[in-house]
C-alpha cells in the first residue's frame, strides 16, 4: 500500500489520506503518526470504501506518514464497531475511535508501573493478620490494593508490611503479563437452577457465536456465580471476557468475590487509573495476555485481541449511558460489539429495562431466569407507609413506622438502610424573610445545601459557594432555612433518634475511590455500621447479610414531573433497594414511605406483581408509539449566547422534514434549560420503528448553518423522554 487514508484522534477532522513512505508497512487498523500542519498526530489507517472522503487529493500532494507505533493492529470486528457506534450515535467517528484507544495515553508514556511484592523478610511483629496476608500474597506482585484484595486484608495493613521491610515496590516492565485467572480454583457448588442456567451460558461461549442474553433473576439469586462459570468456559476456551459494571464503586465487591472464584483478580478499567497503568492494561487487552477485564463503559471500545464474552451487570442501570461526548448506550452498543465479534452477550438484571424484555418478547434475546434466591433466602416483605395516615412529626422525615423497625432491627443488632436519592443537606435553601432562592448562576438549578463541608454546591456544574451569614438579597440575620432533606439531614435525624448507633452517609460524597468503597464494606461487615443513610450508589451490587432492613424515605421522589420512563425507574430503583434486605439467613422487611399508595408503581411493589405492572408499562408505550415501539432522538441546542440558541433551535425547527410517521416536537426549553452557562434548547424527533432517523437528522441539519457559539448534539435513543 502505497496510500493510506487514516483516521486521525481528532473529532473535528474527517479522514485524511497519507503517502506511506518505502520501508513503513501498514494495514488496515494500524496504529500510525501523521503531520498534520505543523503538529503529530495518532490515528488508525481504514479502509478507504468504509471512510469515504470528501477531499480527494493528489498523490503528489500526500505528506508521508512519520510511524507506526509497535501495538496491534486494530482488528477489523472492533472497526466495524467504531463505524455502527459513530453512524448510530451520529458521533464522529474519531470521538469513537478516541475511547479505543483510550484516548492516545495507551500508546504513549513511561515504560514501568509501581508494584510491591513481598521481599521474603518476616516482619519483626507478626500479628495473624500480617501472617495470613503473606502467606496469601505468596510470590504475586501487584498495586497495593490489589495485594490487600487478594490477602483479604486492609490497606493499610499492606503499607504497614511495607514500613517492616516484609513487602517492597518494585518497577514492573509494560509488557509483563498479569496473572491468568484459574476457571478451577474454588468452584461453587450450583443449585439445580443455577447450573440449568450456566450450562446454557457454558454451551453459548463453547459455540463462539452470537448470542445475546437476558439473566433475569431476582436480586440474591446468584446472577454472579452463574455468569462466572460463562468466564470459566471463556477462559478454558483460552479467549478473553468482558464485565461491565455501571458503577466504579461496584468494582470492589466484584473484585473480592472474582478472586476467590479465580483465585486472581481480573484487569479493572476505569477512569482512577494512573496512565502507566491504564497503558499496561491497554496492552495486555491488545495481547491477549489480560484474561477477564472489568470495566465501567469505557472498557467496551477496547481492542480485546480475542474476545469471547460479554457481561453487562445490573444492565438496566441508566448509567450506562453515556451522558456527553458521543452519547451511546453501553447495553446496546455491547449487543453490537457481541454481533461483531460474533460471541454471547449476558445482560443481567433483577429489574430489567422494558427496552431489554421486548427484545426476548421478539425472540432476538433468550431469556435465562433464576426465580429463587440461593440459599432459601426469601424475598423481603415490601410494605407502603402512606404518609398522609402515618406522617412524621413536624420537621422530621420518619415516620413512626419505619421509626418501630430501626428500633427492632437495633435491637436485633441487625443493620438497616435508609435509602434517598438526594446528596447533601437540603435540595433548597431560602430566606424566610424575603424568599430569596439560592439559585446555580450558570444553570437552572437550585444549590444544594452540604452541611458537612459546609458548602452550598451545584450538583449540575460543580460550582461551590460559602453559605452566606445574611440574605444577600434583603441583608435579613439568621433568616435562612433549609427546604426538604438530604441524606446528611436524615443522617441528623437519625441521631437524634439512635443516638448509640453508628451511621454512615454513602453517596458519591462519601465513597469516591474504590478504597473508600473497601472500608465502607469491611465496616459494615465487621458490624460496625448500624445505619447506613445512602443514595442510589447504595442500591446495588451489595450483599450484606446482617443488613434486615431497608426503608425509602421518599418513594414519590422519581415519580413527580416525570417522563414515560418515571414509573419504571421507581419501580427499578426501589426493587433494587429492597434487593439489598435479608440476603443471609434473616429475613428481610422493606418500607416504602409515599403520598400515593394507590400508584399502580407502588401497588406493585407491595405486592409483589412485577408481571402486570410492566404489561402497563409496556401498552402505556406502545399507546404512546414511545420506545421499544417508536423511535425517538433529541436534538439539544445550546450557547452562552441566549439569542443565537433560540435562533438556532427555531431554524431547526423550521427546516424539520415532512416524513410520514415522523413528528418533530418543540423547540421547547431543555429540561435543564441553562447547565454551565449555556442556554438550552430541546426538539424530540418521534418516529416509527422502521424510519432511519439518523439518516433523516443527518441530512435535516447537515443542509444547515448555525453561528459558531452554537452547539448542536443529537441524542439517538434518549434517557428521558
Ligand atoms: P445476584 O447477583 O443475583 O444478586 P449473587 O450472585 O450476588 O446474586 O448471590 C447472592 C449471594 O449468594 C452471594 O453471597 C453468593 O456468593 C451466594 N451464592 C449464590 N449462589 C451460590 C452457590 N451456588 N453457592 C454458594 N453461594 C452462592
Ligand atoms: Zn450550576
Amino acid at each position: 500500500m502505497s496510500r493510506a487514508r487514516v483516521l486521525l484522534l481528532n473529532p473535528a477532522l474527517g479522514p485524511l489520506d497519507y503517502r506511506v513512505p518505502r520501508g513503513m508497512e501498514v494495514e488496515p487498523g494500524s496504529i500510525v503518526v501523521a503531520p498534520l500542519g505543523p503538529r503529530q498526530l495518532t490515528g488508525v489507517v481504514w479502509e478507504p470504501e468504509h471512510m469515504p472522503s470528501d477531499a480527494e487529493v493528489g498523490d503528489n500532494r500526500l505528506r508521508n506518514l512519520l510511524a507506526v507505533y509497535d501495538a496491534p493492529a486494530l482488528k477489523a470486528e472492533l472497526r466495524r464497531l467504531i463505524e455502527w457506534t459513530a453512524n448510530y450515535y451520529l458521533a464522529p467517528p474519531a470521538a469513537v475511535l478516541r475511547m479505543a484507544l483510550s484516548s492516545s495515553s495507551a500508546l504513549e508514556g513511561g515504560r514501568t508501573v509501581l508494584e510491591y511484592r513481598a521481599t521474603g523478610l518476616v516482619p519483626d511483629r507478626l500479628t495473624p493478620q500480617r501472617a495470613q496476608a503473606l502467606e496469601r500474597i505468596g510470590d504475586r506482585q501487584g498495586l497495593i490494593r490489589e495485594l490487600a484484595l487478594i490477602a483479604g486484608v486492609s490497606d493499610a495493613v499492606i503499607r504497614g508490611l511495607c514500613k517492616a521491610g516484609a513487602i517492597e515496590p518494585i518497577e514492573v516492565a509494560l509488557d509483563t503479563p498479569f496473572a491468568p485467572p484459574d476457571p478451577d480454583h474454588a468452584p461453587p457448588e450450583l443449585t439445580e437452577e443455577q447450573v440449568a442456567a450456566a450450562d446454557r451460558f457454558v454451551a453459548a461461549v463453547e459455540a463462539k457465536s452470537f448470542q445475546p442474553f437476558l439473566l433475569d433473576g431476582v436480586t440474591g439469586s446468584g446472577k454472579t456465580e452463574v455468569y462466572f462459570e460463562a468466564i470459566a468456559a471463556a477462559l478454558r476456551a483460552g479467549r478473553q471476557s468482558l464485565v461491565l459494571l455501571p458503577e466504579i464503586a461496584l468494582t470492589e465487591p466484584f473484585l473480592r468475590r472474582f478472586a476467590a472464584r479465580f483465585g486472581e483478580l481480573p484487569v479493572a478499567w476505569h477512569s482512577g487509573l494512573r496512565q502507566s497503568q491504564r497503558r499496561r492494561a491497554w496492552r495486555a487487552i491488545a495481547s491477549g495476555d489480560a484474561k477477564v477485564v472489568v470495566g465501567a463503559r469505557s472498557a467496551l471500545f477496547l481492542p480485546y485481541s480475542n474476545l469471547g464474552l460479554i457481561v453487562v451487570d445490573e444492565a438496566h442501570e441508566s448509567s450506562f449511558k453515556q451522558e456527553d461526548g458521543v452519547q451511546y448506550h453501553a447495553r446496546d452498543t455491547a449487543v453490537m460489539r457481541g454481533r461483531f465479534e460474533d460471541i454471547p452477550v449476558i445482560l443481567a438484571s433483577a429489574t430489567p429495562a422494558i427496552e431489554t424484555r421486548h427484545q426476548v418478547e421478539l425472540g432476538r434475546y433468550e431469556e435465562v431466569k433464576l426465580p429463587a434466591r440461593f440459599g432459601g433466602a426469601q424475598l423481603p416483605d415490601i410494605a407502603a407507609i402512606d404518609l398522609l395516615q402515618d406522617p412524621p412529626p413536624r420537621g422530621h422525615w420518619l415516620a413512626p413506622t419505619l421509626v418501630n423497625a430501626i428500633e427492632e432491627t437495633l435491637e436485633r443488632g441487625e443493620q438497616a438502610l435508609l435509602f434517598l436519592n438526594r446528596r447533601g443537606y437540603a435540595p433548597l435553601t431560602l430566606c424566610r424573610h424575603c424568599g430569596h432562592r439560592f439559585q446555580c448562576p450558570n444553570c437552572t438549578a437550585w444549590l444544594v445545601e452540604h452541611r458537612l463541608i459546609h458548602r452550598l454546591q451545584c450538583h449540575h456544574c460543580g460550582l461551590i459557594a460559602k453559605p452566606p451569614e445574611l440574605c444577600p438579597e434583603c441583608k435579613a440575620e439568621d433568616s435562612l432555612v433549609a427546604c426538604g432533606p438530604g441524606v446528611e439531614r436524615i443522617a441528623d435525624e437519625v441521631a437524634a433518634l439512635f443516638p448509640d448507633a453508628p451511621r454512615a452517609i454513602v453517596t458519591s460524597d462519601t465513597i469516591w475511590s474504590p478504597a473508600k468503597a473497601a472500608e465502607f464494606v469491611a465496616r459494615m461487615e465487621a458490624n460496625e455500621i448500624s445505619i447506613v443513610i445512602g443514595t442510589q450508589l447504595v442500591t446495588k451490587g451489595y450483599h450484606f447479610p446482617n443488613l434486615t432492613l431497608v426503608g425509602v424515605v421518599d418513594a414519590d421522589l422519581g415519580l413527580s414531573g416525570g417522563d414515560l420512563r418515571a414509573a419504571e425507574r421507581t419501580f427499578q430503583q426501589i426493587a433494587q433497594v429492597a434487593g439489598r434486605a435479608g440476603r443471609g439467613t434473616k429475613p428481610g422487611r422493606v418500607f416504602v414511605q409515599t403520598h400515593e399508595v394507590n400508584a399502580p408503581v407502588i401497588q406493585a411493589l407491595v405486592s409483589g406483581d412485577a408481571e402486570s405492572f410492566y404489561a402497563a408499562e409496556t401498552e402505556a408505550r406502545l399507546e404512546a408509539g414511545a420506545p421499544p415501539f417508536g423511535r425517538m432522538a433529541a436534538i439539544i441546542v445550546s450557547s452562552e449566547n441566549a439569542q443565537a440558541a433560540l435562533e438556532t433551535a427555531r431554524l431547526i425547527g423550521k427546516t424539520a422534514p415532512h416524513i410520514e410517521d415522523m413528528h418533530v416536537f418543540g423547540p421547547a426549553p431543555a429540561p435543564l434549560a441553562m447547565l454551565r452557562g449555556r442556554h438550552r434548547h430541546r426538539l424530540l424527533v418521534h418516529a416509527r420503528r422502521s424510519l432511519d432517523v439518523q439518516d433523516v437528522i443527518r441530512d435535516w441539519l447537515g443542509s444547515l448553518d448555525w453561528p459558531n457559539s452554537v452547539r448542536v448534539a443529537v441524542d439517538v435513543d434518549p434517557y428521558s423522554f
